[in-house]
């Protein structure tokens, strides 16, 4: 039985008319200045993420993370805390973070972890719930800059913040079927590939490559180039960075580029939403 239509008519014409005015005034269309949004234009989370709660994809992703750490930590490759390079990637690291709330509440009470991992690997990655870390070969073999360090962090979180590891968790959970997932099938989802990382992370021996839906990794430019901008590092890097991937790739393919495809295409996108960031970056520089 349907109620609620008597009772809309029985209302007086006046509170009908002055609920409608309410509503328009306060519909996008009435307020243009006060809706639209700086920067880029992504829409939405996924609602595959919905399927797998959030503090359990964060929680399995501090283990891996931590078991990663140790692991590396027992073959002297963890990277000290008063290592100039990880002195300059947790400074970097701690410009971007606080404008990572905006795309994630949750990233409010994440545990911010960055480490650098002396590897000649060409990676970095981070993992649900904030778990940064950079290999030594990023940073040596493509000599980034400041800039650029801050367009692959801010990429790499963007995917966090973006919960594209919980979303793709959530769509397996529907491919199979499968009401819980378990522990196996979580590893393989959450971070990183083992054979990437110099068998650090041997761990977990059931760990495939992570590899994201081009949507996915075109968000992750984005929403990255945003973060890096208003914490007032260049976005044109990202043209740079791309470029000097596809530079190091005439020799051995860096790892990161097995996961991170196609650096023409990525380069033109980044070209394009250039002019939504630039003046992010303008006033960060100034402020
Ligand atoms: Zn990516």
């Amino acid at each position: 039985m349907n109620i609620a239509q008597p009772f809309t008519l029985r209302l007086p014409r006046r509170l009908v008319l002055q609920g409608m005015a309410l509503v328009l005034a306060l519909s996008p269309a009435a307020l243009p200045l006060a809706i639209a949004r700086e920067g880029v234009d992504v829409g939405g989370n996924s609602a595959f993420s919905k399927l797998v709660p959030a503090d359990s994809v964060e929680r399995s992703a501090g283990q891996q993370y931590a078991q990663m750490l140790q692991q590396a930590a027992d073959k002297n490759a963890l990277g000290a805390k008063d290592n100039p390079q990880v002195r300059r990637l947790r400074a970097i690291a701690k410009n971007i973070i606080p404008f990572a709330v905006e795309w994630n509440p949750r990233a409010r009470d994440w545990r911010w972890e960055v480490n650098l991992i002396g590897s000649k690997q060409v990676n970095a990655f981070c993992m649900p719930g904030g778990k940064i870390a950079f290999y030594s070969g990023i940073l040596e073999q493509l000599k980034l800059s400041d800039d650029e360090v801050a367009m692959v962090m801010g990429h790499e979180i963007a995917h966090a913040l973006r919960e594209h590891a919980r979303e793709r968790m959530g769509k397996s959970a529907v491919t199979h079927g499968a009401a819980r997932i378990g522990g196996a099938l979580a590893a393989t989802l959450l971070g990183v590939d083992p054979r990437l990382t110099d068998g650090l992370a041997r761990g977990g021996a059931n760990l495939l490559t992570l590899q994201f839906s081009r949507t996915d990794e075109s968000e992750a430019d984005l929403v990255g180039m945003e973060l890096a901008a208003r914490a007032g590092y260049n976005p044109k890097a990202g043209v740079t960075l791309w470029q000097k991937m596809g530079a190091a790739s005439q020799g051995a393919t860096p790892q990161w580029l097995s996961t991170h495809p196609s650096g023409n295409s990525r380069i033109a996108e980044i070209e394009k939403n250039l002019p939504k960031v630039m003046p992010l970056y303008a006033r960060a520089r100034r402020g």
